[in-house]
């Protein structure tokens, strides 16, 4: 007998528990529980598409789902199909990595109309999340207004500014991709209400603004006669004042040098949005379409004996992917603790019919596959109802065990 743990959430924090917990016991049992069909979460859902590189780091959650005692289980929404209380029960320990996806409000007026998107539904159309198929319709958008100041609105910007020629090597729907390709763009507003020395853009994000193909990055010098706080730490203050030194070299752009030009614009906070405009504390700005930037909340879940939590889920919508891997070790160090004062349970197996890991890597090679036909990383499945559940029972067999 030994013990099994739970790990409710196959994104990056679920996966280092996992690393985390095997380092120390390769003897454990785990299952890795997540909603959708396929693994890595935000790492799938949320890096934006033409940043391969940082998906990469999937290569390392493959090796987890290839350990003996280590199982997938897709497809599996814990507070649907199973309860929190029958996991806390069946397990020794249960990890919650359920992450924080729920976009967070404006708080303005007008922000229930349709033109405004919260980054996530945004994000999540062009990575193919199956819960948000449906995009905006683009097809009259020439301004778009992105509020916020992190590395997310820069994605947004970043990926409606790239022409199909530099999105053609990522792995966006292709739905996505040709409504991008055939918008009116003109300007995009990136919007900070607060001064650039504050913004928490990363340096080589930030960089990538000023090399693209049909896409000028402006900002208005006045602007930019700031530094960093002196309170910073070292880290944090050279990497701020660099962002002020990329965005010193956009002042000395024009708008007209390329087709769209992306607009930096701070100091500038939301006041109300309105059919095609937004209205700011500075003034007023043409605004077919608005993505609000400005960070997530998450779903409540139980604190009991027992339960552990990592990741979002733990600390809220802050950190990168790495961020996670300490943490994640730290909690797993927790839980073997814990495991240490008890016997392990001997109850059933109570895991529904579910997409293993050979379930997911047919998903994978598939989407590899169509890929490769044309020219691309992978192309997403992306209808859950269709793809998974309502198929014949001999294809559906083909994804699950
Ligand atoms: C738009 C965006 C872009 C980003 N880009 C980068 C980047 O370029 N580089 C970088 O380092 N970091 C990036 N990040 C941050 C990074 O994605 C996070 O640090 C990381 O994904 C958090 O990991 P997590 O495991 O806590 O949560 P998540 O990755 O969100 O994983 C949570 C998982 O839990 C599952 N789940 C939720 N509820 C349930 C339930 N009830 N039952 C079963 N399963 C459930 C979800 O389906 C999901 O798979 C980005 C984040 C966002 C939002």
């Amino acid at each position: 007998m030994t013990h099994r743990v739970a790990i409710v959430g196959a994104g990056p924090s679920g996966f280092y528990a996992a690393d985390g917990l095997l380092r120390a016991r390769s003897d454990l049992h785990i299952d890795i529980i997540d909603r959708l069909p396929t693994p890595y979460g935000l790492v799938r859902a949320g890096v934006a598409p033409d940043h391969q590189g940082t998906k990469a780091v999937v290569r390392q959650f493959e090796k987890i789902l290839a350990q003996p005692d280590v199982r997938f289980a897709g497809n599996v929404e814990i507070g649907r199909d199973l309860s929190w209380q029958e996991l806390s029960v069946a397990y020794d320990a249960v990890i919650v990595a359920t992450g924080m996806v729920i976009d967070r409000k404006l708080g303005v007026p007008g922000e229930a109309l349709a033109h405004v998107w919260g980054s996530w539904r945004f994000v999540a159309w062009l990575n193919g999340h199956p819960d948000h198929r449906q995009g905006p319709d683009l097809s009259r958008v020439r301004t778009v207004a992105v509020i916020g100041n992190g590395n997310v609105a820069l994605d947004v910007a970043r990926l409606l500014a790239k022409s199909a020629d530099e999105m053609a090597k990522s792995d966006i729907v292709a739905e996505a991709g040709a409504a991008i390709a055939a918008a009116p763009l003109a300007d995009i507003h990136v919007i900070g209400r607060r001064g650039p020395e504050h913004a928490s853009f990363t340096n080589n994000e930030l960089a990538e603004m000023g090399r693209l193909a049909r896409a000028v990055a402006v900002t208005d010098a006045q602007s930019l006669a700031v530094a960093p706080p002196a309170s910073d730490q070292t880290p944090e203050r050279l990497r701020k004042q660099k962002n002020l030194d990329i965005l010193r070299g956009f002042a000395g752009r024009q708008v007209g040098e390329k087709p769209i030009a992306v607009h930096f614009l701070f100091n500038a906070a939301p006041v109300a949005i309105r059919p095609g405009e937004l209205e700011l504390t500075t003034g007023k700005l043409p605004a077919d379409l608005v993505v609000t930037c400005i960070g997530y909340g998450g779903e409540a879940f139980p604190k009991t004996p027992g339960m552990f939590a990592v990741g979002w889920a733990k600390r809220g919508p802050s950190g990168t992917i790495p961020t996670n891997r300490a943490e994640s070790h730290a909690v797993a160090q927790q839980v073997l603790d814990w495991l240490e004062t008890r016997d392990p349970l001997s109850g059933p197996d109570i895991l529904p019919l579910a997409v293993d890991a050979a379930g997911w890597h047919r998903i994978d090679k598939h989407e590899i596959a169509a890929g490769a036909a044309a020219g691309r990383p992978r192309v997403k499945l992306t209808d859950w109802r269709t793809c998974w559940r309502s198929r014949k029972p001999a294809e559906r067999s083909m994804l699950m065990h």
